[in-house]
């Protein structure tokens, strides 16, 4: 271990862009590090400086020489932290292996530090003119990493994966109660309007059942309001109907973020399952207990030896689910806290395929790739764009011209600058096609401050569609005047905030520009693959 990382000779990691990206462990790139830093406090201060230029000095010298004492004390207070700081684990090491710690690297800390000097609260626009936009692109970055369409996907920052998976869960539950407001609206309405049930059959809204609702295909689910908003908009009285659906949405007994989850499960007579593997990060039953489903929702799937949840198990108590109960979710685990484990993602979308076709139920289909979600940039190469069959072999046969995939399924990887050839190795081709299949979940979450190399807080979730963001809003976004109106119904939307749609207040644009300094400078892979039409596995 010694040897291997501290012999100079024996390693490369002078001529290793990677290493550039690090202070390095004896601090070899302090120089640089110093420089920019302090590259950024100069230009940050001849911004203050020329900030109304004809101002006096106000803080003159004999005022500043009053502050000396203070200073003194100061210096002193900040050596005794300083002191303190240095019994701190050695994250930067490479003998620390316990934990998810490790080193920053010199864009997402540069990003930070001048983040951090300007100060801007992401949580509005007016706060954080810069970093909003900045976090925006972000999500779009990773967006493209994860597989979706950063077009139509929607990602933002959060404090953390704990946070991203309330969120996601938050975000799933409204979208599922939304099928039931819909219903009540068109009963009350009398409207005529056709919804496509899990296993294909079409039939009016308003003959569905309670069971079939709940479990729609996701897709169809986050998209049921704008179908009908849209459907009412070509009736000559669109207008005042649209306003009728806004109005009744705000008072629908269904609305499970006013009303609140127990009055709903008093009127449904069902209650919650939430299915992830036995390995699962403890954040998601705190996400069940907030958003009142109740810890013991949390449904514990077993694994298999290599802590991979058995989906042949998720098979037989998705198939086997009581009728007094409802799916809320589905979780995958892209890396598990504990064991780096990677739950066969494309197995569960066939479980729920099959589920859709034989029991007419679906799910929301998350992904909790906090630990792991960074992995996929190794998975990924811009032919396999044009893969529209992602038949295994040929994917297999892609990554072989590609990237070399020998027999046993490793990697080499190419230095960016220095064409140095590293190779890593997997235990078979079911990861790949579980990284391949990411973009099949509704959301995912990724935490940057662990494979991303960036100071915390940075968590990101990220949603197939971007459409869930009226959802959470419940704006009466289809009125003629707002938002564009009822013309707009059809189009895309256009999200220049992320105030309004996520669960969390004042947050730092110190970790968007962090975040966005890192992903411009440490380029990966990108697949953007488009959904392939045939099942991967
Ligand atoms: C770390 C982790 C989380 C929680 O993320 P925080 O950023 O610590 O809030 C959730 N899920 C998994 C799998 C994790 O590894």
């Amino acid at each position: 271990m010694q040897d291997k990382y501290f012999n100079a000779e024996s390693s490369d990691s002078h001529n290793d862009p990677l290493a550039a990206w690090f202070l390095g462990p004896k601090a070899e790139h302090a120089g640089i590090w110093g420089e920019m830093i302090n590259y950024i406090f100069q230009d940050y201060v001849h911004w203050r400086r020329n900030y109304f230029l004809e101002d006096p000095i106000i803080l003159n010298r004999i005022k500043r020489r009053e502050h000396d004492r203070w200073f003194d004390k100061l210096t002193s207070e900040v050596d005794s932290v300083l002191n303190q700081l240095k019994s701190h684990f050695p994250f930067f090491s490479p003998r620390y292996v316990a934990h998810m710690l490790s080193e920053q690297t010199l864009p997402s800390v540069l990003g930070y530090f001048a983040g951090m000097l300007y100060n801007p609260n992401n949580v509005t626009n007016e706060a954080a003119p810069i970093t909003v936009p900045l976090e925006i692109e972000v999500g779009k970055m990773v967006s493209k990493m994860l597989g979706y369409n950063p077009q139509t996907a929607w990602a933002h920052i959060t404090s953390g994966g704990t946070v991203a998976n309330i969120e996601a869960l938050w975000v799933a539950r409204t979208a599922q109660f939304n099928t039931l407001m819909v219903q009540e609206f068109c009963k009350k309405e009398n409207i005529d309007f056709q919804v496509v049930l899990a296993n294909g059959a079409v039939v009016p809204v308003i003959e569905a059942g309670f069971v079939e609702l709940l479990h729609l295909p996701s897709d169809d689910a986050v998209f049921m309001v704008r179908k009908l908003a849209s459907h009412l908009s070509k009736n000559e009285d669109g207008d005042y109907y649209l306003k009728k659906l806004n109005r009744f949405f705000k008072e629908s007994r269904f609305n499970v973020n006013n009303t609140g989850i127990l009055k709903i499960h008093d009127e449904i007579k069902m209650s919650p399952l939430i299915y992830v593997s036995e390995a699962a990060h403890y954040s998601v039953k705190k996400a069940a207990n907030i958003l009142g489903y109740g810890e013991n929702a949390v449904v514990a799937v077993p694994v298999d030896s290599k802590f991979r949840m058995d989906t042949n198990a998720l098979r037989e108590m998705l198939f086997n689910q009581k009728p007094e109960n409802y799916t809320a979710c589905v979780i995958g685990i892209a890396g598990t806290t504990e064991e780096g484990a990677v739950d066969p993602v494309c197995k569960i979308r066939r479980v729920r395929d099959e589920l859709q076709q034989q029991k007419n139920r679906s799910f929301w289909f998350h992904i909790d790739a906090a630990w792991g979600g960074y992995l996929r940039s190794l998975f990924t190469h811009p032919d396999l764009e044009t893969v529209q069959s992602a038949d295994l072999n040929e994917l297999a046969g892609l990554y072989a011209d590609a990237l070399d995939v020998r027999d046993n399924y490793s990697i080499q990887i190419k230095g960016v600058d220095t064409g140095i050839l590293t190779t890593i190795s997997w235990d078979d081709l079911e990861l790949y096609k579980s990284f391949l299949s990411f973009p099949e979940a509704d959301s995912i979450t990724v935490d940057p401050h662990k494979m991303g190399y960036i100071p915390y807080p940075c968590g990101i979730v990220a949603f197939k569609s971007e459409v869930v963001t009226e959802l959470i809003t419940q704006k009466a976004q289809y009125i003629s005047d707002e938002r564009g109106g009822i013309f707009d119904v059809d189009k895309p939307i256009t999200i220049n905030a992320v105030g309004p749609f996520i669960l969390e207040g004042s947050k730092p644009g110190a970790a968007a520009a962090g975040a966005w300094l890192a992903h411009k400078t440490i380029p990966w892979k990108l697949l953007g693959m488009e959904k392939s039409s045939e099942p991967l596995c």
